[in-house]
């Protein structure tokens, strides 16, 4: 018995209409040249809070509110922060985003401008956690995680159905892999619907919680490194339910980038196709640019169709300007 159905899936994508984007999938070019087949990206950068994360977020505070639920809280100042906002706003409920008193006041005042509730509460990411399970506990508010929950998983989900009715023949689907929401869903999605389709997570070299945990065979923990995929730091949970077997269950590979090569990502992606996008967004192209992608069709020798998932365009406009000056 599986902890998650298809019929979960299509369910979310009911609740998602009208709230969230279907995002196109675009050919590109220059990346179909490189790869030698199809390369599709997958634009999830156009999402209202510019990220996939309002997939996940809306699914679990529509169930939320419909349960009689007005309060929410999380502890994520990224996006996954300024998705619960944005969904919590838009069905009329209450948003508490706890941080640390280390977090730069232009992300606080990001989740304000959503309409959301920032509370700062001591020096660190784990006492900001300390403060959103003490409103969970005295004052009923519920806490919605940013990935390992399976009405996230189901939300981010979505995505796969999206991509097996736009390309029914694909072949390959590259995923960003940080806490493993996102590929655990599409992995889930995508396989009921295309069995043959080859799953690769792509994540930073440094501080990679899900690849040192698929390693390990059970969840670690691994120190955090700065790095330009911000978005994908973080651990996973040592106490993760279901992102890590869901993950470990459909994944065919994971390649590991470094830092030099996600910043000829951003770059590719700001000179070829014309798109501003996080690090985080970016490590699809990267890995393919870097020759790491290598398509292989389960059931024939034919080079399918690819698809990048393009994950976020939420990266500090001076360290876009930056990384595009010094190419
Ligand atoms: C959260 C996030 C990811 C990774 O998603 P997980 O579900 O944590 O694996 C990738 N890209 C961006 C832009 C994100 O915000």
């Amino acid at each position: 018995m599986s902890v998650l159905s298809l019929a979960d899936v299509y369910r979310a994508r009911r609740r998602l209409e009208g709230r969230v984007l279907r995002t196109p999938l675009v050919e590109s070019p220059a990346l179909s040249t490189v790869a030698n087949a199809p390369v599709y990206l997958k634009l999830e950068t156009i999402q209202p809070t510019g990220s996939f994360k309002l997939r996940g977020a809306t699914n679990a505070l529509v169930r939320l509110a419909e349960a009689g639920c007005r309060r929410v809280v999380t502890a994520s100042t990224g996006n996954h922060g300024r998705a619960v906002a944005h969904a919590a706003r838009a069905l009329g409920i209450e948003a508490c985003v706890c941080m640390s008193s280390l977090v730069p006041p232009n992300k606080v005042e990001a989740v304000r401008a959503l309409g959301a509730q920032a509370r700062i509460v001591g020096r660190s990411q784990d006492d900001a956690q300390h403060e959103a399970q003490r409103l969970v506990r005295e004052e009923g508010y519920a806490y919605v995680p940013p990935f390992d929950h399976l009405d996230v998983i189901a939300g981010q989900a979505t995505i796969g159905i999206e991509i097996a009715e736009d390309l029914p023949d694909v072949a390959q689907i590259v995923v960003p892999l940080s806490g493993g929401g996102l590929f655990a869903g599409v992995a889930f999605a995508a396989k009921q619907i295309a069995s043959a389709v080859r799953m690769t997570g792509v994540t930073m070299e440094n501080g990679a919680a899900m690849h040192a945990s698929l390693a390990a065979g059970k969840p670690v923990l691994v120190d955090e490194v700065a790095t330009l995929a911000d978005s994908l730091g973080g651990g996973i949970g040592l106490d993760n339910r279901y992102t890590f077997s869901l993950t470990r269950e459909r994944v065919d590979e994971v390649v590991l980038l470094d830092e030099a090569s996600i910043a000829r990502g951003i770059v590719h992606a700001y000179e070829e196709e014309r798109l501003v996008l996080e690090g985080a967004a970016v490590v699809g192209i990267a890995a393919l640019l870097a020759g790491r992608v290598r398509c292989v069709n389960g059931t024939s020798a034919s080079r399918g169709p690819i698809v990048l998932i393009v994950t976020g365009a939420n990266i500090d406009i001076d360290q876009h300007r930056r990384i595009i000056g010094a190419a």
